[in-house]
């Protein structure tokens, strides 16, 4: 059903609220597309006109570092013009409801929504009630899903591992509150990865977890052998309704990633985290700054994807490339703006 409504009636993104229904094709096309937005990071001129004239609108209702700047710097790039709602100051603190902001911001002529919320479904629920001309972007609902991330993650991974048949990923922690895991393990099952392992205490796995398509283990020293890929999740706190742990130093010791604890994985395995690091906590400071991680990698990734997501969603790629796409379209920059 999610799958149906992120696609036009062309079978091209219109929105992007999930990795949930999309296909190997698809998501291969934004991999292709961010590639050819990579190399501008180190442009002189870092702009291309693809969204000029097109308004985009940042609703963060929860905190964001990475994800609500990149997707700024994502959005400058391509041209478009960007209003950062500001929700503490904004009309919501007075109480007015999401639906009401939703129809205010679609009554000054804007063109797309990148949404993140505290409530799972909340990026779906504004796709369903805005206008029809109007892309939204989920950037993090609940605990739900956060596709964008994903997607910055296949990439990061591409880049240096690109035969994913091949590849065996474990990811590692707070897997019952990660809207980011979650996203992780659909899209590694659609681009065909060789395993998706979960590793976790009982307390942080979701119920019948192995029906995600992974493979489950409790134990990080047994977990991590033959591992290619090693994603590291924070403890999400702020969405545990109980004590689900005896103490952070204790699980520090169990599920925290130190240098030791790497060399189970394969010798040229990579060390992901979506952000942001709880140093001592799920990872030492060693293996976050150290030569096998790739987590400023990531962070610098998603500017590309999150351009290319946002392009497509608009349709204002210059090929218009429909599905499937063999080549990524060339996005040379002639003389800027
Ligand atoms: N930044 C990611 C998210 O928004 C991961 C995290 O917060 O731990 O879900």
């Amino acid at each position: 059903m999610i799958g149906n409504m992120q696609l036009n009636d062309e079978g091209k993104l219109k929105h992007f609220l999930s990795i949930e229904g999309l296909d190997k094709c698809l998501l291969t096309e934004i991999l292709d597309t961010a590639e050819s937005f990579a190399g501008m990071s180190a442009q002189q001129v870092k702009k291309v006109p693809l969204l000029r004239g097109k308004t985009i609108v940042n609703l963060f209702f929860e905190n964001s570092t990475r994800t609500r700047t990149t997707f700024e710097l994502a959005a400058t790039r391509l041209s478009a013009d960007v209003i950062n709602m500001n929700i503490a100051t904004s009309a919501t603190s007075k109480g007015e409801s999401l639906l009401d902001t939703i129809r205010n911001l679609e009554a000054m002529f804007v063109d797309m929504f990148v949404v993140r919320h505290a409530l799972s479904g909340a990026a779906h629920f504004i796709a369903q009630q805005t206008a029809s001309h109007i892309s939204v972007i989920n950037a993090g609902d609940g605990q739900h899903a956060h596709p964008t991330q994903a997607m910055l993650d296949m990439f990061t991974i591409r880049q240096l591992k690109p035969n994913f048949s091949n590849l065996r990923v474990a990811i590692i922690g707070d897997i019952l509150h990660s809207r980011v895991a979650r996203s992780e393990i659909q899209a590694l099952n659609t681009l065909g990865v060789a395993e998706v392992r979960v590793i976790a205490p009982k307390t942080l796995l979701p119920a019948h977890v192995e029906s995600l398509g992974v493979s489950v283990s409790h134990n990080l020293n047994e977990g991590l052998k033959d591992i290619d890929v090693v994603m590291m999740l924070r403890l999400q706190k702020e969405r545990m309704t109980s004590a689900l742990l005896p103490s952070e130093s204790e699980y520090f010791k169990c599920f925290g990633l130190t240098e030791e604890k790497l060399k189970i994985a394969k010798p040229d395995a990579i060390v992901m985290h979506p952000g942001p690091i709880n140093r001592g906590v799920e990872i030492d400071s060693k293996v976050a700054d150290g030569p096998q991680s790739v987590i400023l990698k990531q962070v610098s990734n998603g500017i590309a994807v999150r351009m290319a997501i946002m392009a497509m969603a608009m349709q204002t790629l210059p090929s218009s490339p429909g599905r499937p796409v063999t080549q990524a379209p060339s996005l040379a920059i002639t003389g800027g703006l």
